[in-house]
């Protein structure tokens, strides 16, 4: 089983927060002060109550439960297709919101729905000064 070659993510100044801390190894959230709301994916204003001046990032716990899942039997695009079959799933954060990702290092006809699962990340060569990192997620 090959991994995928993920393409190296833009950081735009909304997902900064996000891919630096995957950098660091950490899943970054938002929260909103305002209304309590946590979110993903990043954005520039809270999803529920449109207040742009009380986001804030945390470091979120990294765990959650497969919500759903598919296995990619084919993918031609330079990266993936090598590492076909791969089980694509969405990840239920302990903190509440949903993550689209990849399930890695456990055979596909071995994840369920509902399994408990934990971040890690792959790190991405780049030629500029940016530390960023791909979230994936295995069995817990
Ligand atoms: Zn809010």
């Amino acid at each position: 089983m090959s991994s995928i070659t993920h393409p190296n993510p833009y950081a735009s100044w909304e997902t900064r927060g996000f891919w630096e801390g995957a950098g660091r190894d950490q899943l970054v959230l938002q929260k909103c002060n305002t209304c309590g709301l946590i979110q993903h994916r990043p954005r520039g204003v809270c999803a529920h109550c449109l207040d742009s001046s009380s986001l804030v990032h945390f470091v979120a716990s990294g765990r959650g439960s497969i919500y759903s899942y598919t296995v990619t039997e084919q993918n031609q695009a330079k990266g993936f297709a090598e590492a076909c079959p791969y089980t694509m799933a969405y990840v239920t954060l302990d903190e509440g919101p949903r993550l689209l990702t990849v399930i890695v290092d456990c055979e596909p006809d071995a994840v369920e729905i509902g399994m408990s699962v934990v971040a890690d990340f792959v790190s991405q060569e780049r030629d500029d000064d940016e530390r960023f990192a791909i979230p994936v997620f295995r069995l817990a």
